[in-house]
């Protein structure tokens, strides 16, 4: 096989076969065939799509690229959640304690940011000495241990995705179903799990704009998880505005323990405790996803969440005290206020935008080996549907980069609209998708 020929074939829009697919990843995982090619055949894929047979090849190939971890000897249901990706998205901070601390186990190994949207490793990295890079045994030993674990890719585990989402991420190849799908079921078909909730993201925000499109990867993912043998459901969401109220690293680790202690951010919280309800449900806790939710919402209150949230970062390196005390953590050089230009009610954020300044202030990465600056990023005092006088603070920025004050404040400020009419606050979950097809989704009420 020729790898010029292989990109030629997809390109000219011929599907693959899986020992083509095998080929050229393994090829790519050993560094026989270098960034160039494989860029190249993400963005055919990118503009001519790949079948279901070659999509499902994709995820076997890139699922046994390294070890598959065999969790059996643990005792209980293992359940995972993983996100398409969106703007502050930090929903798997306060979740994975959560509903470890219900009783579920949760292995859960989660990527770093991937265009405008963050990722839960950048963010978990932003705690001094908190290590992502466990190997498969320290894996095992801490879910064993703490009933949770969190961890990136690694050179053992889903090698392929952890090059190719890297490399995705810096050439402009993420919004591809076949892509998404076989990075998010590769890495979660190889951690160990019993069932998985996802959470798919729709909107100006998140990679597949619009709510069909977003039903076709809920589809595609639900799909490749029921096939292998895992119970599998995805929940549409909204990203027409930031998850909660921060975007960044360190910022969103610490509205995530504000939460933890009980916090109700309602659009954060809302996503927070239907997809944990849902694990719990899967996990055997509850019978149903209302169940779940109470649990959850009881874990938050008796504090449990939370002592399961320090004790993995306590286990896997971090230092607890920049939690308990965020005042010792360095602050940004630069700090800036953003001001309400008009009376009356924030109506619409440019949500994709606010990801792509949040990575220029620091938080992200726009070329492949840039370091991330923990400290970068937006912290915002409205969200749609609230009321806001003209003066008052829309948004505070972070950063160490001065040389883009400016126009970071001036981009800020286009992304945040005030308009004069009241604006409706809606639920943020459109839809569930299981192996039996679309259905509407209505929040049951937590009492
Ligand atoms: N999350 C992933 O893990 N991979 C993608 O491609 C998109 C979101």
């Amino acid at each position: 096989m020729n790898p010029v020929e292989l990109i030629r074939k997809k390109r000219n829009g011929t599907a693959l076969t899986r020992a083509e697919i095998e080929w050229f990843l393994a090829g790519y995982v050993r560094g026989d065939i270098p960034d160039y090619q494989m860029s190249a055949l993400l963005m055919a894929v990118y503009f001519t799509g790949m079948n279901d047979v070659e999509t499902t090849a994709l995820t076997q190939v890139m699922l046994h690229s390294g070890e598959v971890v065999d969790l059996s000897a643990i005792p209980g249901i293992k359940v995972d959640k993983h996100s398409t990706g969106g703007v502050g998205d930090k929903v798997s901070l306060i979740l994975a304690p959560m509903v470890a601390a219900c009783g579920v186990p949760v292995p859960m190994i989660s990527g770093r940011g991937l265009g405008h949207t963050g990722g839960t490793l950048d963010k978990l990295e932003s705690i001094p000495g908190f290590r992502t890079d466990l190997t498969v045994d320290e894996y095992r030993r801490v879910i064993q241990e703490t009933g949770l674990v969190l961890i990136g890719q690694t050179r053992e585990i889903a090698p392929a995705d952890r090059k190719m989402y890297a490399l995705r991420d810096v050439t402009g190849t993420i919004e591809s179903i076949p892509l998404i799908a076989g990075s998010i079921m590769s890495k979660k078909l190889a951690e160990g799990i019993d069932a998985l909730v996802l959470d798919v993201k729709t909107g100006d925000g998140a990679f597949m704009e619009t709510e069909e499109q977003a039903v076709a990867l809920a589809r595609a993912l639900v799909g490749i998880g029921t096939r292998a043998g895992k119970q599998t459901v995805a929940f549409i969401t909204e990203m027409d505005q930031p998850l909660g109220l921060t975007v960044g690293n360190w910022c969103e680790v610490m509205e995530s323990v504000e939460c933890l202690r009980g916090k109700n951010v309602p659009d954060l919280m809302e996503v927070t405790f239907v997809l944990g309800g849902a694990m719990v449900m899967l996990g055997g806790k509850a019978s149903s996803i209302a169940e779940g939710m109470q649990l959850c919402r009881t874990a938050i209150w008796t504090g449990s969440a939370y002592e399961k949230f320090l004790a993995i970062v306590k286990r896997q390196g971090g230092d607890i005290s920049f939690l308990e005390r965020p005042d010792r953590y360095p602050p940004a050089r630069h700090v800036v206020e953003l001001r309400s230009p008009a009376n009356g009610y924030v109506d619409r954020f440019a949500t994709r935008r606010i990801g792509v300044l949040a990575a220029e202030l620091g938080a992200g990465r726009q070329k492949a080996d840039d370091v991330i600056d923990p400290r970068a990023g937006i912290v915002f005092k409205k969200k749609i549907g609230d009321r806001v006088e003209r003066g008052e603070t829309l948004a505070i920025f972070s950063t160490e980069r001065e040389a883009v004050l400016e126009r970071a404040q001036r981009e800020l400020e286009s992304c945040i609209h005030v308009g004069p009419a009241t604006v409706e606050r809606k639920s943020c979950i459109r839809a569930v998708v299981d192996r039996e097809g679309v259905k509407p989704w209505t929040t049951p009420e937590l009492y």
